[in-house]
């Protein structure tokens, strides 16, 4: 059926510009044209209505009547508003479509005669097709408006709601943003499901459209985040460290060159590049940097290159070992042979070093010996008081003050990739929670896996091959048998008082002379001084007490001297009190009376050996047993093992058979507040508790040493020689040692036998005959 046209009608035209007002939708226009305002303030006089139609070039300032699309919009306008600058700001609704006939008027405004344009019914359409059409339509809507993100909930309610596919189309298309041409050709279609299809097919490809252009904004962000974004975030960096005058431009070209110079491995190259780069975006004045700039120095200082040339020359060696040290001649000996084997035998396998011994017997100074010799660089990294695995390979870098372990700053000091590494006090070293140290320092160790040795802090493999390890420690008791196993052990022992004298005549006084600017003939020390001080200032097993007397004395004699107060000092042993104060240990004790109950045993301790008194006293009571002044409980069972024996043996000693339920025993080693223990005080406890059980005195010039079974045997001991030194020192004139010590006995140098007595004993019937008085 042919549309039926409604009789013209004449209405004042408003020409728009880029814009198309659709029947049903609202729309706000700014109306500034003469041309225009005239022709609104035409409608506004009348009823409200005007013609609106689009001009077909939009820059066309007064547009002739040809130039005006000849289907438009019959609008009503619900406001006006006049603004001061002539313009007028309306809203129109659109009504209904029209087609101008003819142009009555163009001046002063346009006026047309048109008539109204109608639907072309739809009639034979299948209701499924204009439902599926409808639906497809609010779908591409709703996508738009997803996409969009910019209609109220209202208007997409309004819109799912609406079931004439012209309304439809016509409310969608006020909606969207199509070109003018596009909404010209939608408002000029009268058949409705065209109009609306038209409308989807508009939709959709303005989805597409916005989708393909998020996707060109994506891209082109992140091409912009690669590359421009760090170049300007660098250059913004750039410019405040020169505001701030704080370039660390130098710097880094600085390390640059290090790096090349430092001809470095590939890894390590490359590792310190990548932290140049990293540098180079940092600001200077944040804390990262100065980490950045450590870890690189520190790199940079190892010695991955420099070596120094090893002097194979053992004759040479020993001079060297012989003008240091005095004395140790099987020490010496050793040191050599371990030196020979070690240029000769596969070097992956060759054991370290251990110099085990009680402090101040000069192991250190024999490690330092040692490195002079071979002619190679000497670092000390102490053990003692490491708990950490941290301690020996690092922290890594994410910790908050990390630094390399002890392992790479010694090879750090040492500037060359085969040092000398005296690794002290190995025995000191703990463990906890944090891991094993003694694994780390096993690895470190190990010739098959110290090529490729990795600090957490360095990150980077380093070669520790050609390093040469020397352990001290002062006992083997607390060390990994893992550790001892890779270790050739010299032991250096306590020094006897003529040593102690040799050295300091030979080696500690000079020393100390030379440190403080003291000629030998402004200051002398006579024999009997440097007895003195080494027997009353001093209690050890080696001589660093003594040579700190020595270094005491030089500082008294400089101050003295620069005081004007004399040129030269002879210092004798009537004189050193002057230096040294009063005498720190009292003289021996010359060995006192008999007595009964009290009995001299022999110890060995880390400062070499010592005499202890045991006393016991006995009291009617309940026969409680006590036993005081810090006992470990090795020395407690030794104690109850000694009565153990006692009992059995009641009636030879003439005891009475229930003194231990009568008699309360108790039995105390003064000087309470050191720790003792070690089974070797066993038969001077048992001496002293049948001294006070029969009331038979002991012999206070007999000291004895030895383990004792529940059966009365004597069992060997270890430290014999210092604790013979000791009784000597002490004054004691014969000592009891357990029969199966006397291979030992033969190798102490008679200078510290000579005037004592030694008996071997098997068993304490061997013992209390020697011990007991008469
Ligand atoms: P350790 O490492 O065993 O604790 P040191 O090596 O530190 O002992 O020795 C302490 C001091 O005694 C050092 O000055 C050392 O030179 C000196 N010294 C030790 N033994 C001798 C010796 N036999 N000859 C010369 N000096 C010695």
């Amino acid at each position: 059926m042919a549309n039926k046209r409604s009789k013209p009608t004449t209405l004042p035209l408003v020409p728009l510009r880029g814009a198309i007002l659709f029947p049903n939708a609202l729309m706000s226009l700014e109306i500034g044209r003469p041309q225009s305002v005239e022709g609104l303030e035409a409608a506004l006089d009348k009823d409200s209505i005007v013609f609106l139609t689009s001009q077909r070039n939009i820059t066309t300032e007064e547009p002739l009547a040809e130039e005006l699309y000849e289907v438009g919009t019959v609008a009503k306008v619900r406001q006006a508003m006049r603004m001061p600058d002539g313009m007028v700001r309306i809203v129109v609704e659109g009504l209904r479509r029209g087609r101008i006939k003819t142009v009555v008027q163009q001046h002063p405004f346009f006026l047309v005669r048109f008539v109204n344009v109608l639907n072309k019914p739809n009639t034979d359409a299948k209701t499924d097709d204009v439902q599926a059409l409808l639906r497809s339509a609010w779908e591409a809507f709703e996508m738009y408006a997803d996409l969009q993100q910019r209609f109220s909930h209202e208007t997409l309610l309004n819109i799912k709601q609406c079931d004439d596919p012209g309304i439809l189309s016509d409310i969608l298309a006020s909606h969207a943003n199509f070109k003018t041409e596009n909404n010209q050709l939608l408002l000029e279609e009268t058949d409705t499901l065209l109009r609306l299809e038209k409308t989807v097919a508009l939709l959709d490809e303005e989805n597409a459209m916005i989708k393909l252009q998020r996707k060109i904004i994506d891209r082109v962000r992140l091409g912009m985040d690669k590359n421009q974004r760090e170049y300007f975030l660098r250059e913004q960096i750039k410019a405040i460290n020169t505001e701030l005058n704080e370039s660390d431009e130098n710097d880094v070209s600085s390390y640059r060159e290090q790096i090349v110079k430092a001809n470095l491995p590939a890894e390590a190259a490359e590792k310190l590049a990548r932290e140049l780069k990293r540098l180079e975006r940092m600001s200077s004045s944040s804390p990262e940097t100065a980490l950045a700039k450590d870890y690189i120095e520190c790199v940079l200082q190892l010695p991955w290159n420099e070596k120094t040339e090893d002097n194979n020359d053992l004759i040479n060696a020993e001079k060297i070992l012989n003008e240091d040290h005095y004395g140790l001649e099987k020490v010496k000996e050793r040191i050599i042979e371990f030196l020979a084997v070690r240029q000769t035998a596969k070097r992956k396998d060759a054991p370290v070093l251990c110099l085990l011994g009680p402090p101040g017997v000069g192991k250190t100074s024999v490690a330092k010996s040692v490195a002079r010799a071979l002619g190679r660089k000497y670092v000390r990294i102490s053990l003692g008081g490491v708990r950490d695995e941290a301690d020996i390979r690092g922290h890594r870098k994410t910790y908050i003050g990390s630094m390399p372990g002890r392992i790479i700053a010694g090879m750090r000091q040492a500037g060359t990739a085969n040092p000398l590494i005296l690794l002290d006090e190995a025995d000191k070293m703990g463990h906890d929670h944090r891991g094993n140290p003694a694994a780390a320092l096993l690895e470190v160790l190990d010739g098959e896996q110290n090529h490729a040795f990795r600090d957490h802090y360095v990150e980077l493999y380093f070669d520790l091959s050609d390093v040469m390890f020397v352990c001290t420690a002062n006992t083997l008791d607390n060390m990994p048998p893992a550790l001892i196993d890779r270790l050739e052990i010299i032991e250096l022992g306590t020094y006897t008082a003529v040593e102690k004298y040799e050295i300091a005549v030979n080696h500690l006084i000079p020393k100390q002379l030379d440190k403080h600017g003291v000629k030998k003939t402004q200051l002398k020390f006579t024999g009997g001084a440097i007895d003195a001080a080494a027997r009353f200032y001093t209690r050890e097993a080696g001589v660093r007490q003594l040579e700190r007397q020595i270094a005491k004395i030089c500082r008294k004699f400089v101050t003295m001297r620069a005081k004007g107060i004399c040129k030269t000092y002879t210092v004798t042993e009537y004189n050193l009190a002057k230096f040294l104060g009063v005498k720190k240990y009292k003289p021996n004790d010359k060995p006192g009376e008999p007595q009964v109950g009290i009995c001299r045993g022999l110890a060995w301790t880390a400062a070499g050996g010592d005499t202890l008194s045991i006393e016991v006293n006995t009291m009617p009571g309940t026969g409680k047993f006590e036993l005081t002044g810090s006992l470990g409980s090795v020395m407690k069972e030794s104690a109850h093992a000694a009565v153990s024996y006692i009992r059995s043996r009641y009636e030879t000693f003439k005891i009475h058979k229930n003194f231990y339920k009568d008699t309360d025993i108790h039995i105390h080693i003064p000087d309470g507040a050191v720790p003792k223990d070690g089974p070797s005080a066993g038969i001077t406890m048992a001496t002293a508790m049948i001294s006070a059980l029969t009331g038979r005195a002991v012999d206070a010039s007999v000291a004895m040493t030895g383990e004792i079974t529940i059966r009365g045997k004597v069992l060997p001991v270890g430290g014999l020689k210092e604790k013979i030194l000791a009784a000597k020192q002490a004054g004691i004139q014969k000592v009891l040692v357990p029969f199966e010590n006397e291979g030992e006995i033969g190798e102490i140098p008679a200078v510290i036998k000579d005037g004592l007595k030694l008996v071997p004993v098997r068993h304490m019937d061997d013992v209390l005959p020697e011990a007991l008085w008469k």
